[in-house]
């Protein structure tokens, strides 16, 4: 999917159409000692009754998730794209 860089949106601080400056979100470090992370940790433990090899889940894609930096106040805000793709969006 393509994205172009510059694109004129609707900024809620100006409560009005702007030109905006567009980036993918990349992921922040992962904190090894949050909640979350410790579940998974746990849920690794083991075998879970799987058989090795065997995948019980297709490998579905990734909502891609825009920040949207207005160029009149220099606010930020994300924009989630809504279809799901296996591939990252391509800013052009
Ligand atoms: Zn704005």
């Amino acid at each position: 999917m393509k994205f172009p860089k510059e694109t004129r949106t609707y900024c809620p601080y100006c409560k009005s159409h702007q030109a905006h400056k567009v980036r993918l979100v990349s992921k922040g470090r992962a904190r090894t000692l949050a909640a979350g992370n410790r579940a998974h940790e746990r849920s690794l433990l083991g075998h879970g009754g799987k058989v090795a090899g065997e995948k019980t889940v297709k490998k579905q894609g990734k909502r891609q998730v825009l920040m949207l930096e207005c160029s009149t106040c220099k606010k930020k805000h994300q924009r989630t794209v809504g279809t799901r793709t296996k591939k990252k969006i391509e800013l052009k």
